[in-house]
């Protein structure tokens, strides 16, 4: 059995400095050389995870296969990787807490008193070196949410420190900071970098690199000055510039050398070449598009890029792969009424109406459902953008007046979205949704079983309601048909329109399983067509 390096990676100075594309990309480069690499996210807060959050406190929800609800950042993992993660990817403190809770209630702590140290810290650590224990990996990468000098972060910190005093020649610890420019000055400046490094060692914890973020290249004078400030070799020292995209961050730092740092460092060869012919493919059809569309992405959270995190990374993936500039515009669904929906979805090749819960914004998703369909545009519904294509059709075509989802109107007459019966008896909030992968089996006929090239998938659920099959004749005879079946429960899990051009609603969430090696089929075969409709226009 190999023995699986741990590499940390902390965050200075300000929040959203990207560890997690760092950390994605650091670990690409060295799954680029051959080894195996997981990584992990450990988020201080209270929760049990971030599925009770609200996106505008953490943005999206990422979901894994085992149905865990977890940080958007394992979104990053997976797309860089093309590896799923799982539950043990992503611990918050209320998991720590809830396991070491329930463990002094059984009594395994029997006759002690139960504290931060070292009980708090030793599931910590038991959590980090649980996902080696399963898959025996090269290196297992540990993001620590949060920034150095956080009253949250503290236990976090000190299991690093114990980690690396047990096992000093298996831990490496990144730190990544700012080197802000001050235009007044003129200058770079180190300062922050200099205290936040303080800050670590005072908590007890040296890093070996320090990963700075930075608008303006780093010139080694700059380094070195960070070097010896800091303690670190000056070619430790790496430079983060701000990059077009962040799938050219691993690029950047392979320029840098980060991963041979790391490797040096570790004790391990570094001389094997890396394989990143795909990956800068991808990156060169991306910046170099033969052709270029609009597409709108209709919800409620428009101000919000982090909310729909995943489905705009799918589009980015699907626009490479058809070599295509995909421009996506974010509409406000409150904003969308019948009286405005052809001003505001003018200019756009394809709409794609978002997942999301509850009822504001839902009728403009409803009114440009309406729009798309009638108007011939291609059209991907998710989750509950497929509810409302079900609900807007109900009520149009079918002449369901007042049709709904009863998470919206318990009442309606129509409920033609619904509540499945095992979620009727569910009053808790926290992950009790229909959560993860599972089978569908789509009818070899349709459009969709063209476009997986397949007619058994497996994607990743997070909802409560349903498409209710007491009205699946009567959709069927209209022509939305349901071609994407759950084998086991029969929900509908895809519709499709038959008299329209691309008319897809699904009620997983594609997105979730798109990565850079692998595009998902469903946003790639929408790319294609709205291209391809567009040029018939
Ligand atoms: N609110 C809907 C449900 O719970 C859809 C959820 C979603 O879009 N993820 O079924």
């Amino acid at each position: 059995m190999k023995k699986t390096k741990y590499i940390f990676v902390t965050g200075g100075v300000v929040s959203s400095l990207g560890k997690g594309i760092i950390a994605a990309s650091l670990a690409k480069l060295l799954q680029s050389r051959g080894f195996s690499v997981t990584i992990q996210k450990l988020d201080p807060y209270i929760n049990i995870d971030p599925g009770t959050l609200n996106p505008y406190e953490h943005g999206e929800c990422f979901v894994t296969d085992d149905g865990a609800e977890t940080d958007l950042d394992l979104g990053h993992y997976e797309r860089f990787l093309n590896s799923p993660t799982s539950q043990a990817n992503n611990i918050t403190t209320g998991r720590i807490y809830q396991s070491v809770i329930e463990k002094e209630r059984r009594g395994d702590y029997l006759g002690e008193t139960v504290q931060i140290i070292p009980h708090i810290t030793d599931e910590i650590k038991y959590r980090i070196r649980l996902l080696s224990e399963h898959h025996n990996y090269d290196f297992v990468i540990t993001e620590i949410g949060g920034t150095v000098g956080d009253i949250e972060s503290l236990p976090y910190i000190e299991a690093v420190r114990q980690m690396r005093y047990e096992m000093s020649e298996t831990c490496l610890v990144i730190h990544l900071t700012l080197v802000p420019y001050i235009a007044a000055a003129g200058e770079l400046k180190t300062k922050p970098t200099q205290h936040s490094v303080k800050t670590l060692l005072e908590q007890g914890l040296q890093p070996d690199v320090l990963v700075c973020r930075t608008e303006r290249p780093l010139n080694e004078a700059m380094k070195n000055k960070i070097a010896q400030f800091c303690n670190v070799h000056s070619d430790a020292v790496i430079e983060a510039i701000d990059a077009d995209t962040i799938y050219n961050v691993p690029l950047l730092i392979k320029n840098e050398k980060l991963d041979e740092v790391v490797l040096k460092k570790l004790k391990l060869p570094f001389n094997q070449k890396h394989d990143l012919e795909k990956w800068e493919a991808f990156l060169h059809r991306l910046k170099n598009p033969k052709h270029e569309i609009n597409i709108g992405l209709v919800g409620k959270y428009a101000e919000l890029q982090d909310a729909y995190k995943s489905i705009l990374e799918s589009i980015i993936h699907a626009g490479s792969e058809n070599e295509c500039k995909v421009n996506v515009k974010l509409i406000h669904s409150e904003v969308v009424t019948p009286l405005n929906v052809e001003e505001v979805l003018k200019n756009l090749n394809g709409i794609i109406v978002a997942p999301g819960f509850g009822e504001r914004g839902i009728e403009g998703k409803i009114t440009s459902i309406k729009f798309v369909r009638e108007n011939k545009i291609p059209f991907l519904g998710i989750c509950l953008g497929m509810q409302c294509a079900v609900i807007e059709f109900g009520r149009n075509v079918l002449g369901f007046t007042n049709a709904h989802s009863t998470e919206i109107n318990p009442q309606t007459p129509f409920p033609v979205i619904d509540l499945m019966k095992e979620q009727k008896k569910v009053s808790c909030k926290g992950g009790t949704m229909r959560l993860g992968a599972y089978f569908c089996e789509i009818d070899a006929g349709s459009k969709v079983s063209k476009i997986y090239n397949n007619t058994l998938i497996k994607e990743r659920h997070r909802h409560r309601y349903e498409f209710n099959n007491k009205y699946l004749t009567e959709y069927m005879k209209k022509g939305m048909l349901a071609v994407g079946i759950n084998p086991d429960s029969k929900l509908v899990e895809i519709i499709e329109l038959k008299n329209h051009p691309w008319f897809i609603g699904v009620q997983f969430h594609p997105e979730y399983k798109s990565t850079v090696a692998q595009p998902h089929p469903l946003f790639v075969d929408f790319i294609k067509n709205s291209i391809a409709l567009r040029k018939k226009a």
